[in-house]
This record gives C-alpha cells, sequence and structure tokens, in this order.
C-alpha cells in the first residue's frame, strides 16, 4: 500500500467537488442541509448548494459555515440529496425512518416520521459518505457503501428502529446532565440538542478554553466570528435560544477567567486541581484517608457545592481526567471520545455506573502505572520530551522557531509544506492542527485532512442516548462503537464488561457510599 503524498490531500480539499441538494419546503430538510454543509465546508472548498432560494433560509443552511456558494446547475464529483428525488450524478441519499437514517447511493429510501436526531444522523453519515469516496485512494482501509442501508439511533446497530420506538416530537424530555468538556464533541452534542423540538431541565457545562482558530476544522459552533469566545458561553447562548425551558449554566461567569489568562496544565493525582483547568473548578469534596496515594473526590465546588451529578457526560481527551470525573461518584456518567491515534477515524460512547460491571475508570484502569495526562499525550503527538512541550503550552506567547520546526519534522516526519506554516507560531497551534485530523503518518510525510463528522456522529449518537432515557426508553445499549471508514461497521453494540481488577470502583467503602447516596438497593449477600 502505497500512501499519497501531502499535496495530493490538500488537492483533494481544494478540487473535490461537493454538491448538496436540498427541498427547502421542509424544515427538517432544512436542518440536515445546515449540519451537512456545517461538516463537509470544513473538508472541501468546492462546496456548493442548490434548492434554497429564499433568503432567510439561505441564512439558516449556511449558519455553520463562513460562507457557502448557492449556485444550481453544477457537475460535481459527489452530491448529498436531501429531497424526495434522485439526482442523475454520483450522489448519497440522506433520509431517516423513525429514529434510523436510511442512506443510499441509489434510490431514496424514503422518509417516515419527522425525527431530527434521526436527520441530523443521516446527514453526517452521507458526510461520511462524501470524505469516504473522496479519500478512498488516499486513506487506508476505507470500505464504501454501495446501495443502501439504515443505521439505528436505538439499537445502535444497522436496520431498523424497534416498533416501540418513541416519537421524538411528540415528548419533551427532561434532562439533568453535566457536559463536561465543551471540545469538538461536547460542542456537537449541544449543536444536536438545539435541534430538538422540545427539551427541558438543565445543562451545566465545564470547559476552560476560548474558540480559537486552531478548533475551525472540527467545531460546528466556530465560525469566524466565534473565535475568542469562551466556549461555554457559546454553547449557552445557542442551547438557551432554542429552548427557553432549558436552564443553562457553567461553573463560573466567564469575566472570572479573562482570555490572556495563563493557561494551566493538568498535575498529576492528589493535587488540589486534580484536572488542573482552572475553568473547571473542579476541587476535592472529600478526601479518603485509607487509599494511598489519596485520590480526590471531585466536585464542582461552584456549582450546587460539588456535589455528585446524576449523569455526568465526559466529552474530555485524558484518562485521568475521566478517572477523575468517575469517581466523583456520580450516579452515571457517559464516555464519549473520538480515536486519539495516527487515523482519527473510530469513535465510541459508554455509559458506566459503580458496580458489577466495568466503570469509566476501569476502562483506563490498564494504564494506571502512567495513564498519560493531556500534556503527557500531547507530547508523544509532536514527539517531544514532556518539559519541552510543557514550556510551549504554558507560555502563550513562545512561538516556533526553525529550528523547533525541524526537530519537529525529524520527530514526526510532518512534510515540509505542513510542518513550513507553523513558524513562528504557537506549539497548540499545531498539536490542535493534528488532532482535528485523520492523519496517515508516512515516512515522511503526513496527509491529514479534516474529519469533523466524526465527533458530530458520536455527538449524535449520545445525545440519542440521554434523550431517550430522559424520555423514559431504557431499551438503549449502554455502550456503542464505530468506525467512519468502514461502512459495514459504522457502529455496533457492544457490552460494557468486566469491572479491571484493582479498581477504586471496586473499593467496599467506595460501593457502600455510592448506593447510599443514590439510594440504591445493597448488595446482595449472598451466604458462601
Ligand atoms: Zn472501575
Amino acid at each position: 500500500m502505497t500512501r499519497a503524498p501531502r499535496a495530493n490531500v490538500e488537492a483533494i480539499c481544494q478540487n473535490f467537488k461537493v454538491h448538496v441538494v436540498v427541498d427547502e419546503n421542509n424544515p427538517i430538510r432544512l436542518e440536515q442541509a445546515r449540519l451537512a454543509i456545517g461538516i463537509l465546508g470544513r473538508t472541501f472548498r468546492n462546496l456548493t448548494v442548490e434548492g434554497v432560494q429564499d433568503p432567510a433560509r439561505q441564512a439558516h443552511v449556511g449558519s455553520l459555515v463562513n460562507q457557502v456558494q448557492f449556485q444550481p446547475g453544477v457537475t460535481p464529483d459527489m452530491t448529498v440529496v436531501l429531497q424526495d428525488s434522485t439526482v442523475a450524478v454520483p450522489h448519497i441519499h440522506a433520509d431517516f425512518q423513525s429514529w434510523a437514517a436510511a442512506i443510499s447511493t441509489t434510490q431514496p429510501p424514503g422518509c417516515q416520521g419527522n425525527n431530527v436526531l434521526a436527520a441530523l444522523y443521516a446527514a453526517s453519515l452521507a458526510a461520511q459518505h462524501v470524505f469516504n469516496v473522496a479519500f478512498k485512494d488516499t486513506i487506508e482501509g476505507i470500505r464504501l457503501l454501495d446501495g443502501q442501508a439504515t443505521w439505528d439511533l436505538i439499537t445502535g446497530r444497522g436496520g431498523s428502529s424497534p416498533p416501540d420506538a418513541p416519537a421524538l416530537d411528540a415528548a419533551t424530555p427532561i434532562i439533568d446532565v453535566t457536559l463536561v468538556g465543551v471540545g469538538a464533541v461536547g460542542q456537537a452534542i449541544c449543536h444536536a440538542l438545539t435541534t430538538l423540538p422540545n427539551l427541558a431541565g438543565r445543562i451545566d457545562l465545564v470547559d476552560h478554553e476560548f474558540i480559537d482558530q486552531g478548533n475551525m476544522e472540527r467545531y460546528l459552533l466556530a465560525t469566524q466570528k466565534a473565535v475568542g469566545q469562551y466556549k461555554p458561553q457559546v454553547a449557552r447562548h445557542v442551547l438557551a435560544s432554542h429552548h427557553p425551558l432549558l436552564q443553562v449554566q457553567f461553573p463560573a461567569p466567564a469575566p472570572v477567567y479573562p482570555a490572556a489568562m495563563p493557561t494551566r496544565f493538568e498535575p498529576r493525582h492528589a493535587l488540589g486541581l486534580s484536572a488542573g483547568s482552572p475553568g473547571w473548578a473542579i476541587l476535592p469534596l472529600l478526601q479518603i484517608e485509607y487509599l494511598a496515594p489519596p485520590l480526590t473526590y471531585l466536585g464542582w465546588t461552584d456549582l450546587d457545592g460539588a456535589r455528585p451529578r446524576r449523569l455526568v457526560v465526559a466529552a474530555v481527551d485524558s484518562a485521568v481526567t475521566r478517572r477523575d470525573i468517575q469517581f466523583g461518584l456520580h450516579e452515571q456518567v457517559m464516555n464519549v471520545w473520538t480515536d486519539s491515534g495516527d487515523a482519527l477515524n473510530s469513535w465510541g460512547y459508554s455509559i458506566h455506573r459503580i458496580g458489577d460491571q466495568a466503570c469509566m475508570a476501569c476502562q483506563y484502569h490498564s494504564k494506571t502505572d502512567d495513564p498519560g495526562t493531556a500534556m503527557e499525550f500531547k507530547a508523544r503527538q509532536v514527539g517531544w520530551p514532556l518539559a519541552r512541550v510543557r514550556a510551549y503550552l504554558e507560555d502563550p506567547s513562545k512561538t516556533l522557531t526553525k529550528a523547533d520546526l525541524d526537530d519537529l519534522q525529524r520527530a514526526k516526519g510532518f512534510s515540509d509544506t505542513y510542518i513550513s506554516q507553523f513558524l513562528g507560531q504557537p506549539l497548540k497551534k499545531l498539536i490542535e492542527g493534528i488532532c482535528g485530523q485523520g492523519a496517515q503518518v508516512g515516512n515522511d510525510r503526513i496527509a491529514a485532512p479534516p474529519v469533523p463528522h466524526v465527533p458530530v456522529i458520536v455527538g449524535i449518537h449520545a445525545t440519542s442516548a440521554i434523550i431517550l432515557r430522559a424520555i423514559g426508553y431504557q431499551q438503549v445499549p449502554n455502550r456503542v462503537q464505530g468506525d467512519s471508514l468502514r461502512w459495514k461497521s459504522t457502529s455496533a453494540e457492544i457490552p460494557i464488561g468486566e469491572p479491571a481488577e484493582g479498581c477504586l470502583c471496586q473499593n467496599p467503602v467506595i460501593q457502600q457510599w455510592y448506593r447510599g447516596y443514590w439510594s440504591l438497593p445493597s448488595k446482595p449477600v449472598i451466604a458462601p
């Protein structure tokens, strides 16, 4: 297998012609178009939209990108069809039936119902298909859809929704969620929530970051005008403006965290600020003396006195932070992830409790000796020693020199063209570039198209799981994983699995505390 040079990837992003055809008289089709354009516009420069004449509707469907061309009659390489009739050129239909996406490269599968999450899922799978067609000769392992398929958000598998699937538009889900991490996945969850017809309850948004240029590639809510804004504030604005019955808050008001604030990164265990990020406001709730080394229970002191939560969604990028969140002893935690390897193509979510199955920390328990902080992960990404990466990331004014670029190139084999754009830039920018891309690292080149559909796909799955539970539908898998390069394993239900030996979740005192706090039945005592 020969790998394509970086120049080919850039040429594909530049020249591959993507077209979106929309039935503008159908509001749910407009929502699909808005998402598809928001995703595709981050990878492909040559994107046109047909079928939206009304200026207000044009403004709406183009609101997740900086600009969009409304232009009929082009001859594209791929067309996303968001209408009931088909087109002559290579195309992908993105229809929806109950909670399932119905995708087809031939005839329109037809729509049943008006479930907006299924519609968005279809639009993001169509974007995945366009990406895979464009890069099929460039990225290894791509297997294309040929024909028709349905994928269901309820079961997490291929096929139709169960017959007893609830109607989304008839319900008002009442949620109680703390979302930790309003990054690429977290904001995709927020976007999906905004499209629901009804939503009430409460969501708390926890993040310490501001939107910057580096977020543009995967962050739907980051158009040019959002740069410099506090991520939870941007997400709160879109959520609150769509859902007046939803209480949206974040732990500290934005003015407390000025943009120029020096950034602190994760110290390891047992420190006062275990997650390390000032905006997280995570402080020890109580400390357990009998554990060595002492671990902290975490909470958010400026919201509810740091009490454990009903459901915490962990959309973060560090094993340590995930373990810290788990041992806040929240009733349930949902781990949401995209792959951190060389090819950012896989994704998943899983829901955990303390008890007989693996907790969120168990999933990372094998890495206990050296779980890797976010800083260590970044050091591995660029192939530099930890201290050198830390020095750059903790001082925002420190920028990359020619000598630095040469070192980075030696360590990781970036191409000349790719690495040269980071001269005089902070290291953070290079790292964010790597993070948002489907990278194929070859001997001396890196080919890396942005993959904004991956966080959106997992975000829609996670949102569906949250909403289905909130409306009382419990038959939802606790763990779903997917692979955006291989159509046949687009998503799959996976068992949660056994707890890891030695994990804190198996400590009897922890279990007793958890059951007592959440008024859960005691563990049955089995006579020897
Ligand atoms: Zn565990």
